[in-house]
């Protein structure tokens, strides 16, 4: 067999994409779909000239139609591929979720067939012109991960930014994560500490929610030379946001969800 054809046809279409993150994580539920919808919506609003775009390649498991608030939606077939759904004017989203006829819908792919559609997701979606892709990722290292760095890494992949929760199994999960990405030569742009602590909202006392773990993944990234981002705290706002797909950053700007968001975007 020769090469892939694939590997051409989404270097072409990503020849117009200027940056190309992957979102990790080692383990699920530790916010992965969350802080990507946060990184764009934040990319996207700091300047309306941008173009920001995401891809959720989550086959099993997609959750960013909702937490974009644009769950149901259709994506259609235009001559040159599929168009995306924009949430802003400088904001498009394409979802494997787009293409389910029922968000309940289980899929249950063999790897053959995960890796041709992840193919044509960054081969076929018809993005124009963008500063920032960010690409959400299902859990752990699996087939999906596999295809997209092979595809991505021909098409100039900037980097990956892996999310880990202080809970000791999720960092022992964020080492494996890390040696994916150095034995497959994806760059690693740095990890990301999320639900680290609680601040109240009325008497604004801050706990931390692992303890025995604080400063947990700024040791582990040191170590292991990968930078460090940023530690985003828990904010049961920010769950009924994503549950409500509503821009959490434009509506609760004080919160320090909110400020801890925008120091990493500006630190970065
Ligand atoms: P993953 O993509 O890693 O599986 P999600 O982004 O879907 O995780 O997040 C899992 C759940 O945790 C969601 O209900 C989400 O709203 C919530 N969540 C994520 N980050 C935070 C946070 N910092 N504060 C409060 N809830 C959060």
């Amino acid at each position: 067999r020769g090469p892939d054809p694939g590997i051409e046809l989404v270097r072409k279409r990503m020849e117009s994409v200027k940056y190309k993150i992957l979102i990790l994580s080692g383990k699920g539920g530790v916010g992965k779909s969350t802080f990507t919808s946060l990184l764009a919506r934040g990319l996207a609003a700091a300047d309306s000239d941008r173009n920001v775009a995401i891809l959720d390649i989550d086959i099993c498991g997609p959750s960013v139609p909702r937490v974009m608030g644009v769950l149901g939606e259709q994506v259609h077939q235009s001559g040159s591929g599929w168009s995306p759904v924009y949430v802003e004017d400088n904001l498009s989203v394409m979802s494997i979720g787009f293409l389910l006829s029922s968000p309940d819908d289980a899929i249950i792919w063999r790897g053959p067939k995960k890796n041709g559609m992840i193919r044509q997701f960054l081969s076929e979606v018809d993005w124009g012109v963008l500063d920032y892709l960010v690409i959400d990722t299902p859990p752990g290292t699996s087939d999906e991960h596999l295809s997209a760095a092979q595809y991505l890494l021909s098409a100039g992949l900037t980097g990956a930014i892996i999310l880990t929760t202080p809970h000791e199994v999720a960092l022992l999960d964020v080492r494996k994560e890390i040696d994916f990405c150095r034995k497959v030569n994806i760059p690693l742009l740095g990890v990301v500490e999320n639900m680290a602590a609680f601040v109240c909202p009325k008497c604004k006392t801050e706990t931390a929610i692992f303890p025995a773990n604080t400063g947990g993944a700024t040791k582990m990234a040191e170590e292991l030379g990968v930078p460090f981002l940023g530690s985003l705290p828990l904010d049961s706002r920010l769950a009924r946001s994503c549950d409500e797909g509503t821009n959490f950053l434009i509506d609760v700007p004080d919160s320090p969800m909110t400020v801890a968001f925008n120091k990493l975007l500006t630190d970065v």
